[in-house]
């Protein structure tokens, strides 16, 4: 909590400290552990956490950095939630993000903006930049993100951190707020790859309060990663997706990555080059299903149930409908009116087959080209982000500009397969490099040790 004190003049990575909370729950950690002794705990049993402020926490105010949550205080908490606290992990409180999860710099927040830890005139990714931030300047040693288009990994890329996109399935989405379910993913954040695998082990597993949860037990995360810091790798085959690099890929974060290459060789892997060809399609396929989905789930904050309500202004017929578009227009930012026009445009009759029918059609390919090269490679690899951070403002006024930095990390979530961003050095700038692992779905533990050799 001092680091945290300490820090925030100049990061500004958390929406609210829940100091009171953590240090209550540090102290009934601590006489349990007199009563019970430590047996039967994880590893990570009194490691304190942040959370993204995309995940509900019962008593602490949740707002996905919007306007129209502001106040809304959650009367349950996640299901991650509930198995943080059944650890003994202490929760420090909620971390910044673009508004409701849609962006990469953080600048889309309504609240704050975030600073990089590594040049706090840049930004620390997006949509999770606040945990990234907060992991990334030693305020928490440990953070939750959610990921539905690389706003774990990204953010993890840009701030030298470990990020971690679970199978989807794989962690309980129930309590986190959704932005595209068939697309969200809750993971971890940290600042080693075996404390990413302790974390998840915790977090993981089968909840009948999700729908699409996976009834299978957490593969052996830990394990695979203590496995890998032994720095073999002999008999595994590592892909290079041939179509996540070159072109838009900053030539500093291309070296690292080919270093990095060159390591896992050194260590006994055996590299080839994939193709994936329908990636190039993957982020055009996404931005038209992520907004679709933003579209339908965003209807729910309609000034009646959660948060904010907004009056029609004086002389406007006071009716539902009216307060109901007072309370959006005022509670919602630019970027989330736009993804909610262009979702239900893709949606509209006449439009949904041009639109959303082709996107979900490029979906299975995309599938299909990560089945298909999991035939040739155990992991595959690329660049996380084709950038470094880059500076506030930058591309604040060119929303295309701000997507393509999604562009390596999108394929995973629209095939709902596991991957991974660890730290690769630093670029010519100075600023960290991000190395992407991806992995056969409910495989995760096949990407853990290769970034636990690596790192
Ligand atoms: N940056 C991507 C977007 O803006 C991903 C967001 C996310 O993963 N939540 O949609």
């Amino acid at each position: 909590l001092d680091v945290i004190e300490a820090a925030e003049p100049s990061i500004d990575a958390f929406l609210q400290v829940s100091a009171d909370q953590a240090l209550e729950q540090a102290d009934a950690f601590d006489q349990r552990l007199a009563h019970e002794g430590a047996e039967g705990l994880p590893e990570l049993a009194g490691v304190p956490i942040a959370i993204k402020d995309m995940i509900v926490t019962e008593g602490i105010p949740t707002t996905a950095a919007s306007k129209i949550l502001e106040g809304w205080v959650p009367p349950y908490d996640a299901t991650v939630i509930k198995k943080l606290k059944a650890a003994g992990m202490p929760i420090l409180g909620k971390t910044n993000l673009d508004e409701f999860a849609q962006g990469s710099s953080t600048e889309h927040s309504a609240f704050k903006t975030t600073h990089n830890p590594w040049d706090t005139e840049r930004v620390p990714g997006g949509s999770g930049g606040g945990s990234a931030s907060a992991v990334g300047a030693f305020e928490a040693p440990l953070a939750l993100g959610t990921d539905t288009g690389g706003s774990i990994r990204q953010p993890g890329s840009l701030t030298g951190t470990v990020g971690v996109k679970p199978t989807y399935g794989g962690v309980s989405r129930f309590g986190a707020i959704a932005m595209a379910s068939s697309l969200d993913q809750i993971g971890p954040v940290s600042r080693s790859v075996l404390d990413a695998a302790l974390l998840q082990e915790v977090i993981g597993g089968y909840d009948r309060r999700d729908s699409t949860s996976i009834p299978k037990p957490v593969p052996p995360l830990a394990q695979a990663a203590r496995q890998g810091q032994k720095r073999d790798l002999k008999g595994l085959k590592v892909g290079l997706v041939k179509e996540l690099g070159g072109e838009g890929y900053q030539p500093g974060v291309e070296a690292r990555f080919n270093e990095a290459v060159s390591l896992l060789e050194s260590m006994g892997a055996e590299v080839v080059q994939v193709s994936c060809p329908h990636f190039p399609y993957a982020l055009a396929a996404y931005y038209i299903i992520m907004p679709s989905e933003v579209s339908s789930n965003l209807a729910r904050y309609d000034g009646m149930r959660y948060g904010l309500r907004v009056m029609p202004p004086e002389g406007v017929p006071q009716t539902a409908a009216n307060m109901m578009a007072a309370t959006r227009e005022a509670g919602f930012g630019d970027e989330v009116k736009r993804r909610i026009i262009l979702g239900i445009y893709a949606l509209s009759a006449g439009y949904y087959d041009a639109w959303y029918g082709s996107a979900q059609k490029v979906r299975t390919l995309v599938i299909r080209d990560f089945e298909k090269a999991f035939e040739q490679a155990d992991v595959l690899v690329s660049p996380t982000s084709p950038t470094t951070a880059f500076r506030f403002g930058e591309k604040m006024d060119d929303p295309l500009a701000m997507y393509l930095n999604d562009v390596a990390t999108i394929p995973a979530n629209l095939a709902g397969t596991p991957a991974m961003s660890i730290p690769a050095g630093l670029s010519d700038d100075g600023l960290p490099v991000g190395f992407q692992f991806f992995a056969p779905q409910m495989r995760d533990e096949v990407m853990y040790r290769p970034a636990a050799a690596l790192e």
